[in-house]
């Protein structure tokens, strides 16, 4: 395959990841994304473009960063330190010079020679772990090109490939990706339209669509998964919904609900973002009897006590 231009934007490369497929993984996480979840725990994912967090405080008020701003971006307002996100280009120029870390670029172009490399690196743990390398996001569907040419060369080093995808993308844009791939992590984020609709901001149809022709032609692993949120999905009406067409595919492996944490409002507040507070964490016996309901129709995950066999 020939790409003119290997490059992708990405927000983060974690290594010695344990939670995202089987073994010791590389975590790539790809910016831009198709859907807009009101609890997405990665808001720094949502945007394609590079962005600045800013933490305050860190800040030792050098004003280095207002010396450097091409954009004059960097402000005070109502006697405040603020960036001016109409005016920012993301450039980087001010979280370079800040040496307090108050200022953090998210979001880098990275060459696939350069990716591949990092990948690389810790070959011999996956290998003594069977694990790999896992693509997430954001949406990583979405930079398509990249991506394949990053799947094939891994195919050729012989690496274990994971997607973690939404689906809310033409079919087309992941069947390139198919030979490639070992295992698919698929996100089911509601059952019923009003979640999809108002809470995930996505095309349900194209979501559940996709899942069903890529469990008619894919030949590698494939899961379910579905972040659980208090006073969204956590009904029994949507997991059972969930559950009950996941169990209906092909080749499903699994099926993990994966209980919502609060974590991210630091990240929402770096990024002026507004953060869904009226979310919540389910209860863990809560998590457990949805995990026992969703197990009548489907192999169930949980991180601690592994898959359970549909009864
Ligand atoms: S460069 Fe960093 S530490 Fe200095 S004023 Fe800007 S944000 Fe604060
Ligand atoms: S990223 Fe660039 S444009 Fe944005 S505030 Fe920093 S220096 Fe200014």
């Amino acid at each position: 395959m020939v790409v003119m231009d290997r490059k992708g934007i990405i927000f983060d490369i974690q290594r010695f990841a344990v939670h995202d497929g089987p073994g010791i993984r590389t975590t790539v996480f790809f910016k831009g994304c198709s859907c807009r979840c009101m609890w997405c725990h990665n808001p720094e994912s949502l945007s394609g473009m590079p962005q600045i967090e800013f933490y305050p405080a860190r800040c030792i008020g050098c004003g280095r960063c207002f010396e450097v701003c091409p954009e004059k971006a960097q402000i005070v307002q109502d006697g405040k330190h603020v960036i001016d996100r109409d005016r920012c280009s993301g450039c980087g120029r001010c979280a370079a010079e800040c040496f307090s870390s108050a200022l953090v670029l998210k979001g880098r172009m990275i060459g696939a020679e350069d990716l591949m490399h990092t990948i690389l690196e810790d070959r011999v743990y996956y290998d003594e772990s069977h694990g790999g390398v896992t693509f997430s996001g954001g949406e990583p569907v979405l930079q398509n090109e990249f991506l394949a040419y990053i799947l094939e060369s891994c195919k050729k080093e012989g690496v274990h490939t994971v997607l973690q995808t939404a689906g809310n993308y033409n079919f087309g844009q992941l069947e390139m990706l198919l030979p490639y791939l070992d295992f698919i992590m698929y996100d089911l984020k509601g059952f019923s339209p009003e979640i999809y609709r108002f809470f995930v901001r996505a095309d349900r149809q194209c979501v559940f669509k996709n899942l069903r022709a890529l469990a008619e032609c894919f030949q590698g692993g494939l899961a379910v998964r579905t972040p659980c949120v208090g006073g969204v999905n956590d009904t029994d009406e949507e997991i059972e919904g969930i559950a009950r067409t996941a169990g209906e595919l092909k080749n499903i492996q699994y099926f993990q609900l994966i209980p919502y944490h609060g974590l991210a409002k630091v990240k929402y507040e770096a990024l002026n973002e507004e953060f869904a507070g009226q979310c919540s964490t389910p209860p863990p016996e809560r998590i457990r009897e949805l995990e026992d309901l969703a197990a009548r129709y489907v192999a169930v995950f949980n991180q601690d006590r592994g898959v359970s066999r549909k009864p």
